[in-house]
């Protein structure tokens, strides 16, 4: 997990956050740019197949395609732009909300990656024709802030990453002070243009942020820094050049200011007043880019770039005159914009001695930032508490604040869809993916000042009629920033002082001079007295004139207050009505929520109960089925019983009605021996030799039923 905000807004000292929306929090957003090929012939590697997905698939001949494993991988983002996308279009869709964001008090960090020709500065600078996101924001900036512009050095950086303010006189008076000391022109947004950036973008691309709060005054201050070989160098540092012995360009450290907030120590922030100067800031910057490279023979595609555009904001006074002299109401946002260095590793170079140890430490910020990604995304998806390795490099130290603190952060991902970049483009797709799972706390809302909105048109009409009737009087004239009044061009008229050193006794020049000088000074002094008492006069007149429309006023006033009072009245039953009510909704709504709860409960029950009952069904179904069967099997068993037993008893009535029959036989056969020994002994006494001879067939089978009485076996 991300730490919790500090309780801090950075870059914003004293205001306090409202904690409503401090917890959420938004994943970084990676968008994808595929740039054209360079010539035709080339061999392609990347495939945009959808408005969020793009295809990567090994060139012919690859190491991947001679093992025969044809892999295609696709890779996802927040939106991929393809070659027709325009710079304005790329433009709308990912730096504008970050603008808008600036002029509304939060910050904003946009950077640039890949390999080297993949288009990153393409993207962020641009040319002519062809404005990049840099130029663009900038445009977006002025246009929004145009007219609330605070006048030059009326806010002043502290050197410790915070803002100081100053009135319009002492503002003034330093620039008259600036000015004489140096030969520096004017105000350089009058001057003519340079051809080289005036037509970065078209007039009619031109846009604008809404909701801009006009009751504050702004200013910009841009900075413009470059990381080579892990050492920060200022590229708007002002070093007088010595062409005997050119002084080799100074790094600078990071520090952290009060707030918790990384910044370069005593780097360069120039207070910028329209898009073309700011250009023109960066242009003088990126030359003297160019020039060190070529001197130190160092290769650009290895350093980093960062432009840092500041816009201080402070609200008008109660009057709407003038600036709030209230430091603790100013408010400093910053958007960071980066061209990271080439995301291809040493080998692919050909780096040699020195060139390889600085590539080594390009590779290692980028590594570095890398492994921070890493660490984060880890942290913050299992809710470990690993250290994340900010300080490893110097990079990944000065944007820990939006990582750990809170701002949005978008990276566009530039990619060259030619095949020589396979390897290196899979590399950074894969990190790109990683890198939108990282999630960065939401900026919250600026707190709007305790004064009463609509201040700077407050006193409007006023103060038209009052320059209305001094130019009349031929007076002094009220303007703004391009019409600066009679007393501002008196200031700036005063004669600067002639040096004052005397160091020769004969000297008869200096102290006339300084005289001379003083004494007209003194005229001029006495000038503004004159015009200070007239205009004085002039507003008290005024006063009295309006002191009358304003007693007319004053009772129209009252008497709508009146009307008012009786209105809020009606609001206030209308209210208390409005609010019973939407408690009783309110408790209706509980009834309800606890009767779904219920019924969700019933219903719960309910399935749960119809689910037993199915099983229930289902088994009662089944015992029932092997019942029946039970019963066939059983009757099955029965009848067959039955059967085997009538038979066996048919089969013993048979042996035993045979057993009876022979007995009966026996029997019989007894008595008719019975009986004819009975009969014979009868006639043997008369006739003994008349006893009938039984033939001996009959006498066999006696003497063997006699034997056996029971031929069949009983069982
Ligand atoms: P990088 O900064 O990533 O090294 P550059 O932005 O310098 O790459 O691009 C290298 C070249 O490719 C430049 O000449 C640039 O004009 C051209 N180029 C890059 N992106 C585009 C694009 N989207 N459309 C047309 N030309 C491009
Ligand atoms: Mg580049």
């Amino acid at each position: 997990m991300i730490k919790p905000p500090r309780g801090k807004t950075p870059r914003r000292p004293a205001l306090k956050k409202p904690s409503n929306n401090s917890n959420l929090k938004d994943p970084v957003g990676v968008y994808c740019r595929v740039r054209p090929l360079g010539s035709e012939d080339q061999e392609c590697c990347i495939e945009v197949i959808s408005e969020t997905t793009i295809q990567l698939h090994p060139p012919e001949g690859s190491k991947v395609n001679r093992n025969g494993e044809f892999k295609e991988t696709q890779y996802s983002f927040k939106n991929v732009f393809g070659l027709n996308i325009s710079q304005l279009e790329l433009f709308d869709n990912v730096a504008k909300p970050l603008v808008d964001d600036v002029i509304h008090c939060k910050n904003g960090l946009l950077f640039t990656y890949g390999v080297t020709g993949s288009g990153k500065t393409h993207t962020m600078t641009g040319s002519p024709g062809e404005g990049g996101l840099l130029p663009r924001s900038l445009d977006m900036i002025f246009n929004s802030i145009g007219p609330y512009q605070a006048k030059r050095y009326v806010f002043k950086p502290d050197d410790k990453n915070g803002m100081e303010i100053q009135t319009s006189v002492d503002a003034l008076l330093e620039r008259q002070k600036r000015e004489s000391q140096t030969s520096a022109p004017k105000t350089p947004s009058r001057q003519r243009p340079d051809p080289e950036f005036a037509d970065m973008i078209n007039v009619e691309d031109t846009c604008k942020a809404e909701g801009i709060d006009e009751d504050s005054v702004y200013s910009v201050f841009v900075s413009y820094i470059e990381i080579y070989n892990n050492y920060i160098y200022d590229l708007l540092e002002e070093v007088p050049y010595d062409p005997i012995r050119p002084k080799p360009p100074q790094s600078k450290i990071l520090r952290e200011d009060q707030n918790h907030n990384m910044y370069v120590a005593g780097c360069t922030e120039v207070e910028v007043k329209s898009t073309v100067e700011a250009f023109e800031v960066f242009w003088k910057g990126q030359k003297k880019r160019r020039i060190a490279n070529t001197q130190l023979n160092r290769e650009s595609s290895r350093s980093h770039s960062v432009f840092i555009i500041k816009l201080a904001q402070a609200p008008l006074d109660a009057d709407g005159d003038n600036v709030l002299q209230d430091k603790d109401q100013i408010s400093v946002s910053q958007l960071c914009l980066v061209d990271l260095a080439g995301s291809e590793r040493t080998s692919r170079t050909r780096a040699e001695g020195s060139r390889l140890r600085e590539a080594g430490n390009i590779n290692q910020s980028l590594m570095t930032l890398r492994t921070c990604i890493e660490v984060l995304r880890e942290n913050q998806m299992y809710g470990t508490n690993k250290m994340v390795p900010y300080r490893d490099s110097k990079v990944t130290h000065l944007f820990k604040n939006y990582f750990d603190g809170e701002g949005k952060v978008r990276m566009i991902v530039c990619v060259n869809p030619k095949a020589d970049d396979y390897e290196e483009t899979m590399l950074v797709m894969r990190f790109a993916e990683m890198t939108q799972e990282v999630e960065v706390a939401r900026p919250v809302d600026r707190p709007i000042c305790g004064l009463t909105p609509g201040r700077r048109n407050r006193n409007q009409a006023f103060k038209e009629e009052l320059t209305r009737k001094l130019e009349e009087r031929g007076g002094p004239v009220n303007g703004d920033l391009e019409n600066p009044s009679a007393i501002e061009i008196l200031i700036q008229s005063l004669p600067p002082l002639p040096p004052c050193n005397l160091v020769d006794v004969n000297d008869d020049q200096t102290l006339p001079r300084l005289i001379e000088c003083l004494e007209k000074r003194h005229r001029i002094r006495q000038m503004m007295i004159d015009e200070f008492d007239k205009t004085a006069g002039l507003f008290k007149s005024m006063l009295q004139e309006f002191d009358g429309t304003l007693m007319a006023k004053e009772n129209f006033i009252q008497e709508q207050r009146g009307k008012l009072g009786d209105k809020d009245r009606v609001i206030t039953g209308q209210k208390s009505e409005v609010d019973r009510l939407e408690k009783k909704v309110k408790t209706l709504e509980y009834k309800i929520d606890i009767l779904q709860k219920t019924t969700n409960i019933y219903e719960v029950d309910k399935r749960s109960l119809q689910q037993e009952l199915e099983t229930k069904d289902q088994k009662l179904q089944r015992e029932l089925s092997e019942k029946r069967r039970m019963e066939a099997r059983m009757q099955g068993v029965v009848s067959n019983t039955k059967m085997k037993w009538e038979k066996e008893c048919e089969r013993r009535v048979a042996a035993k009605q045979m057993e009876m029959q022979n007995k009966l036989w026996v029997k019989d056969e007894k008595l008719k021996q019975l009986k004819a020994i009975v009969t014979e002994s009868k006639s043997e006494r008369p006739e003994r030799s008349e006893k009938p001879e039984r033939p001996s067939r009959e006498k066999d089978m006696v003497k063997k039923r006699s034997v056996s009485p029971s031929p069949v076996p009983v069982r």
